[in-house]
Order: structure tokens, then sequence, then C-alpha cells
């Protein structure tokens, strides 16, 4: 069984709580743990919804599928 996680964010040093549950999530997806709390994130995401395309060619992060 997983347990809520206290980790320090690489971008704030905030410390903030990675749940069971995203845990599992994460684990599910094959993906590590996060390093951004999740404000830092959903600034991030922000600021790149904001840039629109343009900033960085290909690889926006979809599958976009043709
Ligand atoms: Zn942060």
């Amino acid at each position: 069984m997983s347990q809520d996680k206290d980790l320090t964010c690489k971008e704030c040093g905030e410390t903030f709580v990675f749940t069971a549950g995203e845990q599992e999530f994460f684990q599910s997806r094959g993906f590590s743990e996060p390093i951004r709390c999740k404000t830092c994130r959903d600034k991030r995401k922000a600021e790149k919804a904001e840039q629109g395309f343009g900033g960085g060619g290909f690889g926006g992060g979809g599958r976009r599928g043709w």
C-alpha cells in the first residue's frame, strides 16, 4: 500500500504532498516522482499555454495524431 509522501519542490523549495493516489497514478503511467509542487506545475502549464505554439517546434507534448 502506498502512503502519502512529502516531497520538496525543486522550483520554489516548498514541501508538498505526493498522495498515495497520485503515486499510484504516476506509477501506472510509468512516471517518476514529480519534482515540482502543484503550484509550480500549474504555473508552468499556464506559461506554456500562453506561449501557444511557436517556442519549441515539435513535441509540444501531445499525441496529436494525424
Ligand atoms: Zn513549487
